[in-house]
């Protein structure tokens, strides 16, 4: 399974990307719903610091401690920087749990910091997670985070030179001399975020973007986006392969489908789109 999500817009959300062992965000049930694999995790990253967000932090650091599995296992937990509520319950966990088995890390971090997960740095494959700014809610700090791959392509004056010529030129002066570095965003979670800057997203595989609203006029507040402008992010930041619709209102249970289906044919974008239905597990493998 490559992703695992629950996501119900004031309930709970949370997104298990499991290539990378990686969770976003951990809205209660993330533990009971993963069950044993709950171990697998090794790094979480939250979003912000809203309930349904980390409320799943409390039984999840309970389980590693207390369930089968390995519990010297190490879990780093992420988060904006500054963030009251995070802050708060990291107090509580520590008060609380003073007998914890495994290492259990809190990182604040900031816009435009970076994460290593795996592979050499600055090596071909070399894997990130880079984070950066989002706007949620007034007076709480709010990140989204891409995970970003290090790779090697042509340069673009030698690509549309043929195999041998390549070759010839790579024997002669090196192979440093046809290549060069880039970093691919492999997969992009925004959060709770209004419509994220294409900038930050640009040219992502994947882009996970909050749709809480279907409809324009149900959003009573610049706090999260719509379906519509989150395809229109998508379609700017020039999304490869697909866009995650996340974070969906209850109030569209029956009928998400059909309306969500209408904004797509509307705005046509280039890419997949994908909906986790609200209150109902998501399966991606
Ligand atoms: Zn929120």
């Amino acid at each position: 399974m490559k992703l695992l999500s629950y996501s119900k817009a004031l309930y709970s959300s949370w997104l298990y990307y499991s290539p990378d062992r990686l969770l976003f965000d951990a809205g209660e049930s993330v533990s009971s719903i993963m069950g044993n694999k709950t171990f697998a995790i090794e790094k979480i990253f939250l979003s912000h610091g809203h309930t349904d967000h980390i409320a799943g932090l409390v039984s999840m650091i309970n389980i590693r401690n207390n369930a089968m599995g390995d519990k010297l296992k190490p879990l780093s937990i992420y988060y904006p920087r500054n963030n009251f509520h995070i802050s708060e319950l990291m107090n509580y966990m520590y008060r609380t749990n003073s007998n914890i088995s495994y290492s259990l890390d809190w990182i604040p971090l900031q816009g435009g910091d970076e994460v290593h997960l795996f592979g050499e740095e600055g090596s071909r494959s070399a894997r990130s997670i880079n984070a950066f700014a989002t706007e949620h809610s007034r007076g709480e700090t709010s990140l989204g985070y891409n995970i970003v791959e290090q790779r090697e392509r042509l340069k673009p004056e030698f690509r549309d030179k043929s195999q041998e010529e390549i070759r010839d030129i790579a024997r002669s002066r090196g192979r440093g001399a046809i290549t060069e570095d880039y970093r691919q965003r492999l997969f992009s979670y925004g959060g709770d975020s209004v419509p994220l800057n294409p900038e930050d997203v640009s040219s992502t595989e994947v882009l996970c973007h909050d749709t809480t609203f279907l409809k324009e006029e149900d959003r009573k507040q610049y706090k999260h986006a719509t379906i519509r402008e989150a395809l229109r992010v998508g379609i700017e930041a020039g999304v490869k392969k697909k866009m995650i619709c996340m974070h969906i209102s209850t109030r569209y249970k029956k009928n998400y489908k059909e309306i969500a289906e209408e904004v797509i044919s509307e705005e046509d974008p280039p890419f997949d789109v994908k909906i986790i239905p609200p209150g109902r597990i998501y399966r991606e493998y």
